[in-house]
């Protein structure tokens, strides 16, 4: 039994942006058991100052896109000429140093107040397509990371067996594929997790599964009540493609596939007609905007407003990693609408604090998790409210201050499961990240094979 004594929490439904002076959180087997506001402190409890919200949840995440950071973003081109980099990174991966790799972007995520990742894993095997001894080696590195690193995951084990519509995989692509749906199914199946990580099943998109193959998906994660995941509509030329093969959009697809239900997210959404938006919401499917991903692209704005509107819960991730800070993230839904519309204030605040937090928990199938409130899992973040950032910003506005002035920088305190893994702004297990990822991101290191 540990309790915490926090300044400010944002307490219960981060949509509705509940802050309250001087909380005593009481945690015991990693869940919180009471939230009693406006106590004095308590000697004996752990002091968080700032303000501590809801630990932060990274809907989508590839953590080996971590590696092109710095090494594409000068280099002119378009997603599909960054996707060819991004394929040259694959490469020169192994089971070894794909753990070493996702254990320092995972202790990144960490140090930035993320307390669950969503993998989208889909380099589960060996160069050529041979299959490792293990078939779920690639797959188990990650989650292992992610235990070494302190957070939650929820692996997305992501099916992708073509290189593009009625296109083979071809050389990189080739140690994505399982064959067929039923070989994917199998391998996803034999997978172990532990109490911190959790089993869910991806798409990649319409244009890396055929349509029987994408209902096959559906029904699999259905039938076990997974969320289940698909990147959808980033690029103009995926519907361009899909209506020549398909006669119909890439959400329609979903749509007549059985994909889109209350497990699934949709992930970019970025170029949808208006049915579609309308069948998104109406499904209650979720949405995961990228927005420092889409931008550094240039793959466009997406229509998360409108998608919300429709009934769509909105939540945010990484993706690509260019940055790893879910309050640009958030913030970026909003600014990004703000440049395309010449208006402010389409969403709330609280409801940009509520996507990089309870909406991803929702998308991740952590439900018990994105909230401080009794009886959820006991992940928080503190946000310090004393760095040059943040300092003066007054209490009444305290989330407006987070969500569009904090960088990871100012999190100092994190805790998963009542354990905690950040404080004082450094990661307590892992002495060195910048150390580990400056040597997990060098091709130079460890022994050639
Ligand atoms: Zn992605």
């Amino acid at each position: 039994l540990i309790q915490y004594w926090c300044d400010l929490a944002v307490v219960g439904d981060p949509a509705h942006g509940n802050v309250a002076e001087g909380v005593l959180l009481t945690e015991d087997g990693g869940v919180l058991t009471s939230v009693a506001v406006g106590t004095a402190p308590a000697f004996d409890a752990v002091h968080l100052r700032g303000i501590t919200i809801p630990g932060l949840v990274n809907a989508h995440s590839h953590a080996f896109h971590r590696a092109l950071r710095g090494r594409t973003e000068g280099i002119s081109g378009d997603f599909w000429s960054w996707r060819q980099q991004m394929y040259a990174v694959v490469d020169r991966l192994e089971p070894d140093t794909y753990y070493a790799l996702a254990r320092a972007v995972y202790a990144e995520m960490a140090l930035a107040g993320i307390t669950t990742v969503g993998e989208f894993h889909y380099l589960h095997h060996a160069p050529h397509g041979a299959h490792y001894d293990d078939a779920n080696a690639m797959g188990n590195a990650l989650v292992a990371a992610a235990a070494d690193s302190g957070i939650r995951i929820t692996l997305l084990d992501t099916c992708y067996l073509r290189g593009g519509f009625g296109r083979p995989l071809a050389a990189t692509q080739l140690r994505f594929g399982d064959g067929s749906v039923e070989a994917w199914a199998e391998r996803a199946e034999s997978r172990t997790m532990g109490r911190h990580a959790r089993a869910g099943a991806a798409i990649h998109s319409v244009r890396a599964v055929d349509r029987r193959g994408i209902e096959a998906v559906a029904e699999w994660a259905g039938r076990r009540q997974m969320p289940l995941h698909v990147h959808l509509s980033e690029q103009p030329a995926e519907n361009a493609e899909c209506i020549g093969a398909h006669g119909c959009t890439p959400t329609r697809l979903l749509a007549e596939a059985g994909v889109l239900t209350s497990r699934t997210t949709v992930v970019h959404a970025t170029h949808l007609e208006a049915p579609d938006i309308a069948s998104i919401g109406r499904s209650g499917a979720l949405t995961c905007l990228c927005p420092t991903t889409e931008r550094d692209l240039g793959d466009g704005v997406g229509p998360g407003l409108a998608l919300a509107q429709a009934g769509s819960e909105l939540c945010v991730g990484s993706d690509s990693h260019a940055v790893v800070d879910l309050f640009e993230e958030a913030r970026g839904i909003e600014l990004d609408q703000r440049l395309i519309t010449r208006r402010r204030g389409h969403h709330a605040p609280s409801a940009l604090l509520a996507a990089a937090t309870s909406g991803g928990s929702r998308a991740l199938g952590w439900p018990d998790a994105g909230a401080i409130a009794p009886g959820r899992l006991a992940d928080l973040a503190t946000v310090s409210l004393d760095t040059p950032r943040l300092a003066g910003t007054a209490s009444p506005f305290a989330v407006a201050a987070v969500v569009f002035a904090a960088t990871s920088a100012d999190v100092t305190d994190v805790i998963v499961g009542g354990r905690r893994i950040v404080g004082g702004g450094h990661h307590c297990f892992i002495d060195d990240v910048g150390g580990d990822l400056r040597a997990a991101l060098d091709p130079t290191a460890g022994d050639p094979r």
